[in-house]
């Protein structure tokens, strides 16, 4: 078992370090937010006033953050402005689960390199349900024989372990991903859309495209249609799930990506578009929709009719 700090602790990171201790690791936590922290002793963990206590004696340091911004921030200079790198040991082997740009994941497992320290992108699939069931995709990006000492570790936290490539892949395989589902998400809501004011019943049309040519994740197990199917985000008012401003995030960082390499994007530049407009349409003085689930896009499509 290992001596793992675990910084982050929000929707994704507190279910994935409480699997961590449920596996019987050693976790010190530290997360900026003190609610973030509530319940993590009472589970077993060392709860740290600080990310630089908290990475004292850790054999594994993993970073589940909002963005690139805060990773580099935990990273390259902690609270008193000196560089957490410069304080791991030698050896001590690093995770980002957080999603974030690959350009800046490559920079930062140099920075580790350069001090010996094996860093590893490893941006997640599978969402808050994943997270609590221990059944996350990992896309992992470095070292294969880091890999293979961090396997013990993401086997506590998930079931698919995918070795992507070199440093940063993990987080190209990441934004590919879901800038394709944006894709299938919005085709699914928009071909459900015109299927219903045609007059058809959403559950029979999702069953006919499902076993057709259409079908797709979106109509397996996730639809963005209310009523069709039970416990999804669509069925509780699209509260919950995977929220339209982290599909928002990551098709920025797919299309800045794409933007660099002078690669076209045009799908996913719709995608983006349609999301943002969605975010502006159905956000109110109550809601902001940036918080709902993003198979709510359905909402933009059926707003027309
Ligand atoms: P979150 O906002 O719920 O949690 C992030 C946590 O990081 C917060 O508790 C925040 O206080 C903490 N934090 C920020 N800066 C910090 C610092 N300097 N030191 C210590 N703690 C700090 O976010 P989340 O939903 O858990 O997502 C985390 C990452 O996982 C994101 O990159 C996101 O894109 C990715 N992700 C999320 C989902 C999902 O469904 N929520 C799915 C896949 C991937």
């Amino acid at each position: 078992m290992a001596q793992i700090a675990f910084i982050g602790l929000g929707n994704m990171g507190g279910p994935m370090a409480r699997n961590l201790l449920a596996a019987g690791h050693g976790v010190a936590v530290f997360d900026l937010n003190e609610a973030a922290l509530a319940g993590m002793a009472e589970a077993g963990a060392r709860v740290a006033g600080s990310s630089r206590v908290a990475v004292e004696g850790a054999e594994v340091v993993i970073t589940m953050l909002p963005a690139g911004a805060h990773v580099e921030a935990v990273y390259l200079a902690s609270e008193d402005q000196a560089c957490l790198l410069d304080q791991l040991p030698t050896g001590t082997l690093l995770l980002d689960c957080s999603t974030i740009a690959a350009e800046t994941a490559r920079s930062l497992a140099a920075a580790a390199a350069q001090r010996g320290l094996a860093m590893l992108d490893a941006p997640v699939s599978g969402g808050v349900g994943g997270a609590e069931a221990g059944t996350l995709t990992f896309m992992v990006g470095g070292d294969g024989a880091a890999l293979d000492r961090a396997r013990p570790v993401l086997e506590a936290m998930g079931k698919n372990i995918f070795h992507a490539g070199a440093a940063g892949a993990g987080q190209v395989a990441k934004m590919c991903n879901n800038m394709l589902l944006a894709v299938l998400m919005s085709g699914t809501a928009e071909a459900l859309a015109l299927g219903v004011r045609e007059g058809l019943d959403p559950a029979v049309l999702s069953n006919i495209m499902k076993q057709s040519s259409g079908g797709n994740w979106a109509l397996n197990v996730y639809n963005p249609y209310p009523g069709v199917m039970e416990g999804v985000p669509a069925s509780r008012g699209y509260e919950g799930g995977f929220l339209v401003d982290l599909m928002l995030k990551d098709l920025g960082l797919a299309l800045d990506a794409a933007a660099k390499l002078g690669q076209s994007a045009p799908l996913g530049s719709l995608a983006r578009s349609l999301y943002t407009l969605h975010k502006q349409q159905a956000s109110s003085a109550e809601q902001d929709a940036g918080r709902l689930d993003f198979s709510s896009i359905q909402k933009l499509f059926l707003a027309e009719g």
